[in-house]
């Protein structure tokens, strides 16, 4: 039976009163964290990910990253095959051995993760032991940490969750107690600059990234270091930043104008810069993204949304999408309501919107099918059959792979709904 269990409304000015979720077990439709490797590799730029794992395991991530033949991955997977299954073989032989070779023909690779999948959980193979082993017989060269990928545990953005939460440990500890700001959840180069230009204007001294780009460059953290998250679903990783001394800013996401300014605004006023210096560096680019939301507004205002939990990104983006282009919510699912991390968020939600947590995916169809949405926004395995049955949808895995936060995005993310719905007129026509 569904639960429906009220949420008290959150602490803010803009409260929304109290709300009711609607929660779901049932049979679930999402990506595994595997699928977290296809932006992580691109991001730190001399880390390794080694997926432990089946045939699957492989075929799911090569054909997510859409790898080219020529090119030299920083992924792969050590491929558990039916006599490890039997236990008739020595995985953690086979590990080492597959490690060193690996190693010797990359010599660039400084940071190694071995990622547990499905398979390895299955067969037990202790793989933070087998890091542990593998970092001491190839330090001080490379630094070895696993983390679990599994489809048993994890949903899709878990997964960098899972691999920003194994990094923490290795950061060093801050030498002082001088301010610091960290900045939490993988963005796109471009990004984390356009932000680190922001940072530096408003007179930040001390401003990092996790993750960083490179191994090499990991921040330290202590007292005196503020984190403000970047990304909704690094619950894990704020758990242990905390757990060494990290104070979370409570703020919203980086999307969109609003999203962006009160961003940056938790984290101007968490470090005492004056506001009149804040509104000098950020109201023109506000402004600008502002504008530029208006040539999509003509095609998303009064459109009818409604989100399959996935990746997590759900709630933000529904703000986004009702408060700066004006669109309908129906219904937004979230594999995971996090209330902490998503207070202000919820605080910003129109108050008659149908919040859900988890899935019974059957009963969800049959809501979202009854609702016709204008646009249904879900994972790859339900957009077939959504879109065949006449209804427009966007793939949410696309929210993970394009740069959409910050000011400059703001338009791109627009565009990422106008898109299908642009798509499916000319269709018709
Ligand atoms: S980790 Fe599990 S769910 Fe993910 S690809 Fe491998 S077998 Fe499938």
């Amino acid at each position: 039976m569904n639960a429906i269990t009220p949420i008290g409304a959150a602490s803010g000015v803009e409260g929304c009163g109290e709300r009711v979720i609607l929660r779901q077990r049932g049979q679930r439709e999402v990506f595994c964290g595997l699928t977290g490797i296809v932006w992580l590799h691109r991001k730190i730029q001399d880390a390794f990910f080694l997926v432990v794992g089946s045939r699957t395991c492989a075929h799911l991530i090569q054909s997510a990253a859409g790898v080219m033949i020529f090119a030299e991955p920083r992924f792969a997977t050590a491929i558990i095959d039916e006599r490890d299954l039997a236990g008739l073989a020595d995985c953690n032989e086979e590990l080492d051995r597959v490690v060193a070779q690996l190693l010797a023909r990359r010599p660039e690779i400084k940071l190694l993760f071995l990622v547990g999948s499905c398979p390895s959980e299955v067969i037990k193979l202790d793989l933070s032991r087998a890091a542990q082993r593998l970092s001491q017989s190839h330090s001080p060269r490379v630094r070895v940490l696993n983390y679990s990928g599994s489809g048993i545990e994890t949903t899709f953005t878990q997964g960098e969750d899972a691999c920003l939460a194994s990094l923490v440990p290795s950061l060093p500890a801050k030498a002082d107690a001088t301010p610091q700001l960290l900045v939490v959840g993988a963005l796109a180069d471009v990004v984390e600059d356009q932000f680190q230009r922001i940072f530096s204007e408003l007179g930040f001294k001390d401003v990092r990234f996790l993750p960083p780009r490179s191994a090499s460059d990991l921040p330290p953290v202590g007292p005196g270091t503020k984190y403000l998250l970047a990304q909704p679903f690094l619950t894990d990783t704020a758990r242990i930043l905390e757990e060494r001394g990290g104070v979370r800013l409570e703020a919203p996401f980086p999307l969109g104008a609003e999203g962006t300014t009160r961003w940056l605004r938790a984290a101007a006023e968490a470090f005492g810069i004056d506001p009149v210096k804040f509104q000098e560096v950020t109201a023109a680019r506000h402004a600008r993204a502002v504008a530029s939301l208006d040539k999509y507004k003509a095609d998303l205002a009064g459109k009818r949304v409604f989100f399959f939990p996935d990746s997590q990104l759900e709630i933000p983006i529904a703000r986004f999408l009702a408060r700066e282009v004006d669109c309908k919510l129906i219904e937004v699912g979230t594999p995971y309501l996090h209330r902490q991390h998503l207070s202000v968020e919820l605080d910003l939600l129109p108050a008659d919107v149908q919040l859900s947590e988890g899935q019974d995916v059957d009963l969800q169809l049959d809501r979202c099918i009854a609702a016709r949405p204008d646009i249904t926004v879900c994972g790859l395995g339900l957009a077939n059959p959504l879109e065949a049955d006449g209804l427009t949808t966007k793939w949410s895995i696309e929210l993970l792979f394009t740069p959409i936060q910050g000011y400059e995005q703001a338009a791109d993310l627009a565009g990422l709904f106008a898109r299908p719905l642009d798509r499916r007129a000319r269709l018709r026509v």
